[in-house]
């Protein structure tokens, strides 16, 4: 299932696409994305009733799309995750890290599926496809083998990032969470429907340009093992976005480098799943 946030007439509402529409999911008895989560599999039999009940769709062009989970406990994110994005960071001087290198986007950075990117004060602004995955089960001290069961779903994101105040600390959280710097969407698709999520084409264009294009099955660390690995240490709780790295392609790697500016429009989708696209506002 596609499950959404969306507005509709001034009010936010939780949805579930069917039929290349939304149905309302008002009567679902769960007032939050993060509350259906939480109800694990019979708040998806729930929905499931519902959206087979027949109940009228309203068009995804006459509803805006919200970021598919309001804010959720955690966002974490996995940096040098994809081989030739590694070489791309060599280049910039970032040591290579033995283990798994991660950061705090904050929750605060995010965004819906087709809200603009406002730069905020930084020169470097800059784009990151990747595969989301959302927490359902808690995980805690998780083998690898059996972190698949704690995953609710999936999303896309771009983990906007702001290149000079990414650098100003080793820890990257300043240049990670800008406002508005972490749209996700269009909507959560439940676990059942990836059967793997290693196997995911993945781009993202810049007015058009494909400016990177790989798949999931080529990250280094996959998702089981960050799962494993952030889950040894803390717990991860229901709701909790984990964007899985990038691949090559951004923009300060490129020679020169390219920066996104003002009226720029970003698109980042992923092979069964969908596409989020943003366009960078003018600065204020
Ligand atoms: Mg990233």
């Amino acid at each position: 299932m596609k499950l959404v946030r969306y507005k509709h007439d001034g009010v936010i509402h939780l949805g579930v696409v069917a039929d290349g529409g939304v149905v309302c999911l008002d009567d679902s008895g769960f007032p939050t994305m993060l509350s259906l989560i939480q109800a694990g599999q019979s708040g998806l039999d729930r929905v499931n009733d519902l959206r087979a009940s027949g109940a009228a769709a309203l068009s995804l062009d006459d509803v805006a799309l919200l970021a598919p989970i309001e804010r959720p406990g955690k966002y974490l994110a996995i940096g040098m995750n994809y081989a030739k994005h590694l070489e791309e960071a060599d280049k910039l001087g970032v040591a290579r890290a033995k283990y798994q290198t991660w950061f705090n986007k904050q929750t605060t950075c995010l965004s819906g599926p087709f809200d603009d990117i406002e730069p905020g004060p930084t020169d470097k602004l800059d784009y990151e496809v990747e595969l989301a995955a959302v927490i359902g089960k808690p995980a805690k001290q998780v083998l690898e083998e059996d972190a698949r069961h704690h995953v609710f779903g999936y999303t896309v994101a771009n983990d906007v990032s702001a290149r000079d105040w990414q650098f100003h600390t080793p820890t990257f959280t300043m240049g990670k969470s800008f406002d508005t710097h972490g749209p996700i969407g269009p909507w959560i698709v439940t676990s059942d429907e990836i059967a793997n999520p290693h196997t995911l084409a993945l781009r993202c264009f810049v007015n058009g340009e494909l400016r990177q294009s790989n798949n999931t099955g080529h990250m280094i660390h996959n998702l089981w093992a960050q799962i494993a690995y952030l889950s040894a240490a803390f717990t991860l709780e229901a709701g909790d976005l984990i964007a899985t790295g990038t691949p090559e392609g951004v923009g300060v790697g490129m020679e020169p480098q390219s920066f996104l500016q003002p009226g720029d429009v970003v698109r980042c989708e992923i092979d069964g799943i969908g596409a989020i696209e943003n366009r960078v506002s003018a600065r204020n």
